[in-house]
């Protein structure tokens, strides 16, 4: 095959950050999008040091205009894009009773109507090719619930049945799409802020201890599992939720 292109999205920080690095390391071009050029460009710039290929991408997930002009930039630097992680996302912690419209919305654009959108962008190149890998960063909390995270949770449970859809509606094309759940990766701008609440800290404490694998999870081990998810040998995994939790149940 020719060289493979991926987008992963909100790859600035964190899991996508980690996870836009492993591709580049398996030979993947890559568009690195984010919110800000500045973040984008500086994890473009270390794949680049590190011999790989990417570019930098500024583009509000939400937004199909910004998503349509990040994509012709991608098309452009390495050509089709057959590889899409949808990463980007957001969090929030407010009780059930408090959350306001805006709230809602605004968490349902970001997180799942960003993954309907990038990826309807995408998948016509993924079909002219014949091949194609999606892969939804959803969480664990889609599987369990979360408390004053229903907003949240609900936007995440959206992912994982999308997930299952588009797996059925394009696997007659050889396209897959997976749904990796993360739960407590630490080292990312959205964990920091969320382990760290006083309201929140003992209980996710708790929930760490309680778990087979008795640590927080890493970026990298996330980037691990969806570097398999979009290689040629997981060409019969489709349609899954893969938990990379330590070990968690529900
Ligand atoms: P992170 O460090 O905050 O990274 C998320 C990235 O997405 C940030 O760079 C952020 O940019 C970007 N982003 C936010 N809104 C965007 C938009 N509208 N358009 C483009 N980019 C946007 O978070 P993370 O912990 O790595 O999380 C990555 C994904 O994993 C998220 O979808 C999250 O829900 C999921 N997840 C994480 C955990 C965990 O424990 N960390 C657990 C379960 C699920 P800014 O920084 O500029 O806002």
């Amino acid at each position: 095959m020719t060289e493979k292109v991926a987008l992963v999205t909100g790859a600035a920080n964190g899991i996508g950050k980690a996870t836009a690095k492993r591709l580049a390391r398996d030979g993947i071009a890559i568009g690195v999008l984010d919110l800000l050029e500045d973040g984008a460009a500086a994890v473009a710039g270390e794949i680049e040091q590190s011999g790989g290929k990417a570019i930098a991408l500024a583009a509000d997930v939400s937004d199909r205009e910004s998503v349509q002009a990040a994509l012709a930039r991608l098309r452009d630097a390495f050509g089709p894009v057959t590889i899409v992680v949808n990463n980007a996302g957001i969090t929030g912690f407010v009780p059930f009773l408090e959350l306001t419209d805006e709230d809602w919305d605004r968490m349902l654009a970001v997180n799942l109507k960003s993954a309907f959108i990038v990826t309807q962008e995408i998948i016509p190149d993924m079909i002219a090719a014949g091949w194609g890998r999606i892969v939804n960063i959803s969480s664990s909390s889609a599987q369990s619930g979360a408390v004053k995270m229903a907003h949240y949770s609900s936007s995440k449970g959206g992912m994982i049945a999308l997930t299952r859809t588009l797996a059925q509606e394009f696997g007659e094309h050889n396209i897959t799409c997976n749904a990796v759940p993360p739960r407590f990766v630490h080292n990312t701008a959205m964990s920091n802020e969320s382990f760290e609440r006083e309201d929140m800290k003992e209980r996710f404490q708790a929930m760490v201890d309680a778990g087979p694998i008795r640590r927080h999870g890493e970026p990298e081990d996330i980037a691990g599992a969806v570097a398999w998810l979009v290689s040629d040998e997981a060409g019969y995994v489709t349609g899954q939720v893969i938990g990379v939790n330590g070990g968690r149940y529900i």
